[in-house]
């Protein structure tokens, strides 16, 4: 289950992770996912895997801030993954929930369900399952810190509270991306934070192909100091 670490063979013969962690808004879902294409890896979005949950949460007028009952559901709820195309898709009785999850709605309540320490540990082991898949390129907020963090190759994506504001917008999207920031940085249970050992880019200024550029030449150059 683990990534590749340097050094061991039993470790070279196993998947890589590339993780990207970073703030709402940071460019991770595009970089992560032309990186993975890249390489020819598989794409992993765990913030849409919490995005299903608080999305399948409102649907059943559930209390967000009961935490036993949310995370209740992950014991209860069917969930299978599966990798089309070399994107992995969580499956909630067998249907693959794709607008839903965006809608203002969902985005006010994930930042409640991802606070709870229960369901963290549910996706916590849903996620590193994601290994099966072979090679990924995951991002999230906690993938350096928790999900894979003995991965050679970690990356943090950031960019100024304005600018970051400015692409929502321009997406059509209107949220307080400081409120989000601020929940998942300050939650008790695997807050964001810069990975020990990542790269950090603020992408402020930077193309998506720059920022990835950036990221495929560090990965090439880390696979070549540890002669993988
Ligand atoms: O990346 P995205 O904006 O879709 O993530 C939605 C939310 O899911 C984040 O704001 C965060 O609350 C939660 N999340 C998380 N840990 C992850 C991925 C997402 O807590 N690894």
């Amino acid at each position: 289950m683990s990534a590749r670490g340097p050094g061991n063979k039993k470790a070279m013969t196993s998947p890589l992770v590339i993780a990207i962690d970073g703030t709402s808004a940071s460019g991770k879902s595009t970089t992560a996912r032309r990186v993975a294409r890249h390489f020819g890896y598989t794409y992993v979005d765990t913030g849409a895997m919490y995005r299903t949950l608080a999305w399948h949460c409102v649907m059943k007028h559930m209390d967000l801030h009961d935490e036993k009952a949310v995370a209740a559901v992950c014991r209860k709820w069917k969930t299978s993954l599966v990798n089309v195309d070399h994107h992995v898709r969580m499956l909630v009785d067998g249907y693959f929930p794709e607008s839903e999850i965006r809608t203002s709605e969902a985005t006010a309540a994930v930042a409640i369900v991802a606070a709870n320490t229960k369901v963290r540990e549910w996706m916590k082991t849903l996620q590193q399952s994601c290994i099966q898949f072979g090679n990924l390129v995951m991002e999230g907020r906690d993938i350096g810190t928790a999900i894979f963090p003995d991965t050679d190759f970690k990356f943090y994506l950031d960019a100024p509270l304005a600018e970051r504001s400015k692409r929502r917008w321009a997406d059509g999207v209107q949220e307080d991306l400081a409120k989000r920031d601020h929940s998942d940085s300050q939650r008790a249970s695997n807050p964001l934070m810069i990975p020990l050992g990542a790269m950090v880019i603020n992408n402020s200024g930077l193309t998506i192909e720059q920022t990835c550029q950036l990221i495929v030449d560090e990965v090439n150059r880390r696979l070549a100091a540890r002669n993988y």
